[in-house]
């Protein structure tokens, strides 16, 4: 073994001393001058003073740290520059001292992260190829021949058959087994092999026919490959440092860091064997693809194929697996070979997407860099269990009158937003979102099947309202594949469940499930799934039960956050009992109902009172807005009766027109403006001024003048009503008191 130790031993020398040759060197001082060149810039433009430098400094003092004598004396330059170009413009400009540069500092670390990876991307290139060509020499015959024989020596403790394996030996009676290695192999070693796979199968008490093929492949630069059915044992030189490549290639990292991460990995891969199961693609089209082999693949599971294209295993078969790709496929052929990742597909998660706009696979889409996330989480879990959950009873308010009031929302429930197209739908959801800030809400909108212009109109509109401070935005676009567009949800969901299990609050809006649908049915009839009633395959009902379950509010024990989802369907001239608008109304907790008559004559958010219902949010309205939103429902159905009939008959008796003309004012109340979400106890105040009557002589032009006005006025004068409100309690007989004088000496001086 000393002569292996001592072969290896010189590798990772080569290798470690490379590295630090590469690092030290020529990429720092790349970074180095980058990061200088920036911040000139930056300093120039800005007509910074000395603090910015100062700050600047920092930035490198922080790159300075470590190294070798090499680089201390670059960053010795790169100080010395930096302090005579802020010396310079500190000249150039006192009076701009003390307005500290936020965004420089930021664009600053920004670079020196995206620095520092593509830094590790090139050293690890150039790293591993410099050890392939040291191992490749004809001097070091030796070291590979050891490497070859630690392989076979191990082999015994190795092998195994897995469950896919036997059943794939059951079946056909025989089993492959392919050897390829660098150099050729003597007939003792063959033998040795063929009596470890003897030893193996005889264990399992299997006796198929055994093809046994061997062949000599120098790409492999040292060592052997075995291949026992799909499972691949992979002991060579080529594998490894393959592996080692695009370790270093995702790497965020301080030289130390990387080096130590280096030297961790190749004591790891010296010693033991890469194992995993291979396949082969036999079909291709539509974003669809057959595999053969694989055959341990889960329902779910990542895969990879040639080119670094990813795909998910939908279909099990018995001698295949339907696996639909996620990315562009073009260049997918028969033949091409697929590798099992064994983990179920999953998404990056953790607080580095907020403020981010990411893909359906959780790749950053705004171009603001790489996620600084290690956490991940699989795109489909299972919902939290009856145990797991709490009843809803704490307000999610929406900022919107007609919903607060009549539909209210707890956090924790599933509440559906139905409508034709162009109704407002995705008007609430924004304005939801836009409302929650300041109140400790994630929020999550996963665009799904819309026009790319579209998303970046919505992602705009939040940036512009201060929203993507707290804002994860998905989006599956509509020039994206199906599978994209069906897998979207649930990453959505699964990065707002990390969140909630941590006992966060959280909002989500899947814009829109019935594009899903569509994508998920296209999805099926190209697996050649029975098509059932609209085409759509039989399991499109649990396509949105598996996903909306998973929207709960989690009992202490179990976390204690909470997520509200919004999903939204888009319906064809107002049929709501379509396949998927039933379904989806089913599944959730209400839904509000918009309507293309009402969004046409004006009543905009266009919420159809009559079908629009919350089943569970009541018991978390707060209890003012209770108070005075109790009868409207039943006031504005009556009025909604009689203005139909109205419009027979022009002699109507007293109380009908009363209660029309009141009608009229609430129904103009409830309009609200995009983007202006309102605070509850403001709802509450206008809400009760209107049903109390105190609107009835203003003309229904006026009514917005009027709200307006009796705010202000009301704050005024009641400075503490807000947080009253807030309690969630009812207003006592005296407060209300309180606030009738007040509204009515306001209505009383209003014209
Ligand atoms: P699509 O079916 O295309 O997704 P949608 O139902 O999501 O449409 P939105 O895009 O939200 O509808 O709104 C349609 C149009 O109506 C937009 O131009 C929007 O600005 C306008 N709109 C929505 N709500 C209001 C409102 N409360 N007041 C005024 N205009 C509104
Ligand atoms: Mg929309």
């Amino acid at each position: 073994m000393s002569g292996w130790n001592l072969f290896y031993g010189i590798i990772n020398f080569v290798i470690l001393a490379a590295g630090l040759y590469f690092i030290g060197r020529k990429l720092v001082a790349n970074a180095i001058r980058a990061h200088r060149d920036k911040v000139s810039g930056d300093l120039e433009q800005a007509a910074a003073s000395r603090v910015q430098a100062k700050e600047l400094l920092d930035g490198l003092e922080s790159e300075k740290a470590r190294g070798a004598a090499e680089r201390e004396e670059i960053l010795r330059q790169a100080r010395q520059n930096a302090e005579e170009i802020g010396r310079a413009a500190a000249e150039q400009d006192r009076m701009a001292a003390g307005q500290i540069s936020q965004d420089a500092h930021k664009e600053l670390r920004r670079l020196v992260h995206h620095q520092r990876i593509e830094r590790n991307r090139q050293a690890g290139e150039e790293i591993t190829a410099a050890a392939a060509e040291l191992i490749a020499r004809p001097e070091n015959a030796a070291g590979r021949a050891r490497m070859t024989e630690t392989f076979i020596a191990r082999l015994p403790e190795r092998l195994q058959l897995t469950a896919g394996d036997l059943s794939a030996i059951r079946s056909r009676g025989a089993l492959k087994v392919r050897i390829s290695s660098s150099e050729d192999l003597a007939e003792e070693d063959l033998g040795r092999i063929r009596a470890a796979v003897d030893a193996l199968l005889g264990a399992a008490g299997e006796e198929p026919e055994i093809l046994l093929e061997s062949e000599k492949k120098p790409e492999l630069i040292g060592g052997m490959r075995l291949q026992i059915g799909d499972t691949v044992y992979d002991g060579s030189a080529a594998g490894l440092l393959e592996r080692t490549r695009k370790q270093l290639a995702s790497f965020d990292s301080t030289d130390e860091e990387l080096i130590g991460a280096l030297r961790e990995q190749l004591k790891r891969q010296n010693q033991d064997p890469e194992v995993y199961q291979i396949g082969t693609v036999i079909s291709v089209s539509d974003g669809i693809c057959r595999v053969s082999g694989v055959s341990d693949a889960m329902a779910g599971e990542l895969l990879e194929m040639k080119g670094g294209l990813r795909g998910m295993v939908m279909d099990l078969e018995q001698d295949n697996v339907g696996v639909v790709l996620l990315g562009n496929y073009d260049s997918l052929q028969e033949g091409h070979w697929v590798r099992r990742t064994g983990r179920i597909t999953e998404v990056p998660v953790g607080s580095a997407l907020i403020g981010r706009v990411v893909d359906a696979l959780g790749n950053p889409l705004d171009g603001a860099g790489e996620l600084n996330t290690h956490h991940t989480r699989p795109i489909e879990s299972p919902a939290p269990g009856v145990i797991d959950r709490k009843s809803v009873s704490v307000p999610m308010q929406t900022g919107i009158k007609a919903i607060d009031a009549l539909v209210p929302i707890g956090r924790g429930q599933r509440e559906l937003i139905i409508g034709d197209r162009q109704t407002g739908k995705t008007a609430i959801a924004l304005d939801t979102i836009i409302n929650q800030k300041g109140k400790d809400m994630i929020c999550i909108y996963v665009a799904i099947g819309q026009k790319e212009s579209t998303v970046a109109g919505v992602v705009e509109k939040l940036r512009e309202h201060g929203a993507m401070d707290y804002t994860i935005v998905v989006c599956a676009s509509a020039s994206e594949s199906a599978p994209m567009l069906y897998i979207a949800p649930y990453a959505g969901a699964a990065m707002g469940e990390y969140f909630m299990y941590q006992g966060r609050d959280v909002l989500i809006v899947y814009d829109d499930l019935s594009k899903q649908a569509v994508a998920y049915r296209e999805i099926s009839l190209l697996l050649h799934r029975p098509p059932g009633r609209e085409a759509y395959p039989g399991d499109v009902f649990y396509l949105h039960s598996r996903l909306l379950e998973r929207a709960a509010r989690l009992s202490p024990e179990a976390g204690g956050g909470s997520m509200t989802a919004l999903p939204i369907i888009e319906t064809q001239a107002g049929d709501i009992s379509a396949y998927i608008p039933t379904n989806v109304i089913s599944i959730t907790d209400g839904q509000i109902f918009l309507e293309t008559d009402l969004f046409n004559a004006g009543v905009r958010p266009a919420v159809n009172v009559g079908l629009s219902v919350s089943r569970v949010g009541g018991s978390a309205q707060l209890g003012a807005m209770k108070q005075v939103a109790g009868r409207l429902r039943m006031d504005l159905a009556q009025y909604r009766e009689l203005a139909a009939f109205a419009q027979f008959g022009s002699d109507l008796d007293k109380t009908t027109r009363a209660t029309l003309h009141r009608g009229d004012r609430m129904t103009e109340l409830l309009k609200q403006p995009q983007y202006s979400p309102m605070a509850a106890a403001d709802q509450v105040v206008s809400i009760w001024a209107v049903n109390e009557g105190y609107a009835d002589r203003v003309e229904l032009k006026d009514v917005a003048r009027f709200e307006k006005g009796l705010l202000s006025f009301v704050h005024e004068r009641l400075p503490r009503l807000d947080d009253i409100i807030h309690t969630g309690k009812k207003l006592d007989e005296g407060q209300l008191k309180a606030l009738r004088r007040v509204v009515e000496e306001y209505a009383e001086s209003f014209e």
